[in-house]
């Protein structure tokens, strides 16, 4: 994708971010900024129906403040969303619009972001996929969503290493990492350690949890017991079973069952993202270290 990705970029006006509205930083690829380089770009807060509005607007305005970009929120509910696509792409790229200067739009994304089900909203009966011309792989789609207004997709992608811890966490809470590579129980109790300052309301709504009031305080693993025994995931001999409150959590989150919610806000997400990077950039010395050390052990034994 990576490839296919700086393939086209070549000749493409406009790069279209799909983002996880509930987690719009940990579901942004930190990879596409130095693919896109000097590109215009979108981000599209989407499924913003499972979010917090008042989030929603605050990622919105931190996003316009960045230079060539725009930012708009979306979800499967707009029955037009090629419209709201068309003019904020037009009003980034005036310059381009007519048969002879088509706006050309890349539209990028992770897995499960909503990104089919937009597509096929938009493919209505004006749009046309095509997929046989010289130059479009099999990977990648073009869409004509105008005569002078050409989309191309790409597939839904992660990025090989997730430096944001709290990012890894998030992104498989939202089901965008396969189900195998995470545990369900720690993505829970990370959900929760994430939420429960801010939607301690929603939580004692949906798990008639006791004490509002106290919920931002109490442990994790607390909370998840209590959800445990509130759904009756109690084992025989009355043990707990988090791995099955696990689930129910992690699954009223992704269809919005546990209310409107925003995992990070993007003070939050920037203080975590500065703290991956220092970690990383230790990582990578540590590693140099100990290679120049193995290099020098060698030399002297040469
Ligand atoms: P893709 O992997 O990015 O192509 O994602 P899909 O289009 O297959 O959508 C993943 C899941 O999210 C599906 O269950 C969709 O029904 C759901 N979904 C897509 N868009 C929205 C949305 O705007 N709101 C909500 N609540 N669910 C959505």
């Amino acid at each position: 994708t990576k490839k296919a990705i700086t393939e086209r970029i070549k000749d493409i006006d406009v790069v279209i971010e799909l983002l996880d509205a509930r987690l719009p930083g940990s579901s942004a690829n930190p990879m596409l900024a130095q693919l896109t380089g000097q590109r215009k770009k979108l981000k599209v807060l989407n499924k913003q129906d499972l979010a917090d509005p008042a989030r929603t607007e605050a990622w919105l305005t931190w996003y316009r403040e960045q230079t060539d970009t725009h930012a708009i929120g979306l979800d499967a509910s707009d029955k037009t969303p090629a419209q709201r696509l068309i003019a904020a792409c037009r009003e980034l790229a005036p310059n381009r619009g007519g048969m002879d200067k088509p706006l050309r739009v890349l539209i990028c994304g992770i897995p499960n972001v909503g990104k089919s089900t937009l597509l096929n909203t938009m493919v209505g009966k004006k749009a046309a996929k095509t997929g046989d011309e010289a130059g479009i792989t099999r990977m990648e789609q073009r869409i004509n969503l105008a005569s002078d207004f050409y989309l191309f997709d790409t597939p839904g992608m992660l990025w090989p290493k997730i430096i944001v811890e709290k990012a890894g966490y998030h992104l498989a809470a939202s089901g965008a990492v396969g189900r195998n590579a995470y545990d369900e129980e720690e993505v829970a109790l990370e959900l929760i350690s994430s939420i429960k300052a801010h939607y301690g309301a929603q939580l004692v709504a949906r798990y008639k949890l006791a004490d509002e009031d106290t919920i931002p305080t109490r442990h994790d693993e607390e909370l998840l017991t209590e959800v445990a025994r509130k759904r009756g995931a109690v084992m025989s001999g009355g043990r707990v079973n988090l791995q099955k409150a696990a689930e129910i959590v992690l699954n009223d989150f992704r269809s919005g069952t546990i209310g409107r919610m925003t995992l990070e806000t993007p003070e939050q997400f920037a203080i975590w993202q500065a703290e991956g990077e220092a970690a990383e950039a230790a990582l990578k010395k540590k590693r140099e270290a100990r290679l120049n050390k193995r290099k020098e052990e060698q030399d002297e034994q040469d």
